[in-house]
């Protein structure tokens, strides 16, 4: 029998299924792991197929050494996504394959507890004091763990009673439980009529993707919940994808709250024992739900019955550096595969998702109203230059500072919301304007007043702040715009309350962001100020005031979802006011009061800001009406990654010449960014007529294939969330 092997060796010209013979004494399914000989080595591989006979000269294939597991890691599920994935997004199959088997679960244990009782010796002679401690706590509670015993007593008393046979060992598995300090009280709920509608909806369907949209608070969590419940109730499993960091602690709370043990919980804050541990209570069934960012959509669940994505919209659902994918659709794939549906749950869907319920692609489910029946919280707009009108050139408003006061008086809760991280993003000098930057990342530095630093946001790499300006000498330099850490600072001199702050360099440590989640839900007043972070998901039932200082900032980024994302983070910020029995209000702050992404923002107009938007895109030939993709390559030797750029570019415009009406735009350049870590970069940006993206892009990856670059490596990106 012949095994058709995919080897663990991350390069572009080994990715290849290599046949291998497997011998008389072996039996070999799909998905195991084995040892391959491979040049003059053994190295790991994984059995995508078994196949009686091969075209291959028999002579010179090789013995596969060994099965290095009892179970196959991959499921049938992992392998069909691999080659799905390897196709649709120009990945080499391992480093798919990686995603399902991720590092924590090849290099975990399983952790085994040992408990002492003591043995039924009948002339057990005690000799010390120390001794008999330790028999007369293991008589009193019959079985105790060693650990604690070794902690309580005298480790040669153990020692000794072990020797003369007085105690017993038993060996017990263990799962290291993930960090539960993060607790909701459980509520009884009884579905509204939307609600209920929409899970009836779901239900009814198999294969079908649905967009819920639903107002901040409207209870589509409760929705995942019950469809989920339905899953269980016919044998099935779940997979709950929700972005990055920001939704974890509560919303496993809650459905730790709706579903016990049978929700596994895999996220990177995780440490990697506890995720060993989840993993592998999926992959043997004991848990059926698995809760987690993108990468979860990879977990081991044999039979799923319904998949969900959370905040559908957010940016964290593309995967940014290799391998690069779009969660959407892998999840898509997945639910096809399981004839289950697929929820794209959002108060703010993305155009695109939007845009696929007109076209007919996806269903729409609304839930208009609140759970609580409260009105949305109601945002008023101030003028910022009519602030400095007025003689303040404060970072807060009159207004904000009027309702901050109101506040904390009632003894409420505010959050305040800026767009950006450190105490001010960059440095400048006022006299010749230069702006330190980072060597090898080509991107602003940001200053960090903690420790006094200089830091590149790209790379993590640290430098010290200049006394003068290195190109014209000149001492006098002056801070950028505001950032959490200066805004803590200010209402540090005028509030005395407890004030909370949120973003990537207070939430480094693993439990961290629980822990100033959890702090800040148990203080009133308080108020916590934070970065995107704070946007997403948390309700928290006593916050009655968000204030957001700079409204404008995701607005000037150059990127043509700009005005998407600012209007999605106003709304999703709103959203944190008034969630339980008490009323909330939103001040916001920007100097473009007049712009449609507010007003419509402020109307909690999804409809409106979405026929504004879907036509400017129209009229400017970008998506969903065209596809725009990014062919990038990165390489440490500048030369030859431009040449190999250069070769790309040279192929793609003998193809525009063929089909040049599918083609809205060709054009190479360097990246925004010219060097991240040390490696330059150079793309190719192309909007593809959509219609005929299906002719273009199995053409584009030929052409990549052929290339077979010597140190360079090429992504191909389709509607890339960040062109940097
Ligand atoms: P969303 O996910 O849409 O933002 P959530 O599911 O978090 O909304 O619900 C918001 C709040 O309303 C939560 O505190 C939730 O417990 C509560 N809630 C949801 N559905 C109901 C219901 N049918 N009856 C009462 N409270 C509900
Ligand atoms: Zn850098
Ligand atoms: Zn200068």
């Amino acid at each position: 029998m012949i095994a058709k092997v995919i080897v663990d060796i991350e390069s572009s010209a080994l990715d290849k299924i290599f046949d291998y013979n497997i011998p008389s004494d072996m039996t070999l399914t799909k998905g195991d792991r084995v040892l391959v000989p491979f040049g003059k080595k053994n190295i790991q591989g994984y059995v995508v197929g078994v196949e009686e006979t091969t075209d291959y000269d028999a002579s010179k294939i090789k013995d596969i050494v060994s099965k290095l597991d009892a179970q196959p890691l991959l499921t049938e599920n992992n392998l069909r996504l691999c080659f799905f994935m390897q196709q649709k997004f120009f990945l080499r199959a391992i480093d798919i394959i990686k995603l399902c088997v991720p590092p924590y679960v090849l290099n975990g244990k399983q952790k085994d507890t040992t408990y002492v009782r003591l043995s039924d010796l009948e002339d057990l002679k005690i000799t010390s004091a120390k001794q008999l401690e330790i028999v007369s706590f293991l008589q009193e509670v019959g079985e105790a763990d060693k650990t604690s015993i070794l902690s309580k007593f005298s480790q040669s008393a153990y020692k000794t009673l072990l020797d003369k046979g007085a105690l017993v060992l038993r060996q017990e598995k263990t799962y290291r439980a993930p960090n539960n300090a993060f607790k909701v009280a459980k509520k009884e709920i009884v579905l509204n009529p939307e609600q209920q509608h929409a899970v009836d909806t779901i239900c009814k369907y198999k294969y079908n993707t649905f967009l819920l949209h639903g107002v901040t608070g409207s209870g589509k969590t409760e929705v995942y919940i019950n469809v989920i419940k339905n899953a269980l109730k016919q044998g099935k499993g779940a997979i709950m994808l929700v972005p990055e960091i920001s939704l974890t602690p509560q919303m496993s709370a809650r459905f730790k709250n709706a579903f016990g043990d049978t929700v596994a919980i895999l996220h990177s804050s995780l440490k990697p024992g506890e995720r060993f541990d989840e993993w592998n209570r999926l992959k043997n069934g004991e848990a059926k739900i698995a809760i987690g960012a993108r990468s979860c959509i990879f977990a081991p669940i044999k039979n799923l019955g319904v998949i969900v994505i959370d905040e559908e919209h957010d940016g964290s659902y593309y995967a940014e550096s290799n391998p690069r994918f779009h969660t959407h659709e892998v999840a898509r794939y997945l639910a096809y595969l399981n004839n289950c549906p697929l929820i794209l749950g959002s108060a703010t869907p993305s155009i695109e998702s939007f845009y696929r319920v007109k076209t007919g692609e996806y269903s729409l489910i609304t839930l208009a109203n609140r759970a609580n029946q409260r009105e949305l919280p109601n945002i008023e707009i101030v003028d910022m230059l009519g602030e400095v009108g007025k003689g303040n050139t404060n970072i807060f408003s009159y207004r904000l500072l009027s309702e901050l006061e109101q506040c904390v008086a009632d003894k409420k809760q505010a959050m305040i919301f800026i767009n950006r991280r450190g105490f001010s993003s960059f440095l400048m000098c006022r006299e010749c304007g230069y702006v330190p930057k980072c060597e090898d990342c080509d991107v602003s530095l940001v200053y960090h007043k903690e420790d006094n630093m200089l830091k590149c946001h790209y790379c993590q790499k640290r430098y010290r702040v200049p006394y003068k300006c290195p190109k014209c000498g000149s001492p006098s330099l002056r801070y950028g715009a505001v950032g959490t850490e200066r805004i803590v600072e200010e209402l540090k001199k005028m509030f005395n309350v407890p004030i909370f702050r949120l973003d990537n360099d207070t939430t480094k440590s693993r439990d961290s962001y629980v822990d100033i989640l959890t702090q800040f839900n148990n203080t009133s007043p308080a108020i916590l100020v934070g970065t995107q972070m704070i946007a997403k998901g948390h309700d928290f039932n006593n916050v009655t005031l968000v204030g957001i200082v700079d409204a404008d900032i995701s607005l000037h980024f150059s990127d043509y979802r700009a005005v998407e994302r600012t209007f999605q983070l106003i709304t999703q910020v709103a959203g944190r006011a008034g969630r339980s029995d008490k009323e909330g209000k939103v001040v916001l702050q920007t100097y473009y009061p007049k712009h449609f992404a507010y007003r419509c923002a402020c109307n909690y107009d999804y409809n409106a800001f979405f026929k504004r938007e879907i036509k400017l895109r129209e009229i400017s030939h970008f998506p969903p009406f065209v596809d725009m993709i990014r062919v990038l390559v990165v390489g440490g030797d500048e030369k030859k990654a431009q040449q190999v750029l250069q070769d790309i570019f040279e192929k793609l415009k003998v193809l525009r010449d063929k089909y040049p009406s599918d083609f809205v735009y060709l054009a190479p350049m360097k990246c925004p960014k010219k060097r991240l870590q040390g490696n330059f970069r150079f793309q190719i940006l192309m909007r593809i007529q959509k219609k005929n993206e299906q002719d273009i892009l199995p053409k584009l990856h030929e052409i990549c294939r052929n290339i077979k670059p010597n140190q360079v490596s090429i992504f191909i990106e389709n509607d890339p969330q960040n062109l940097s």
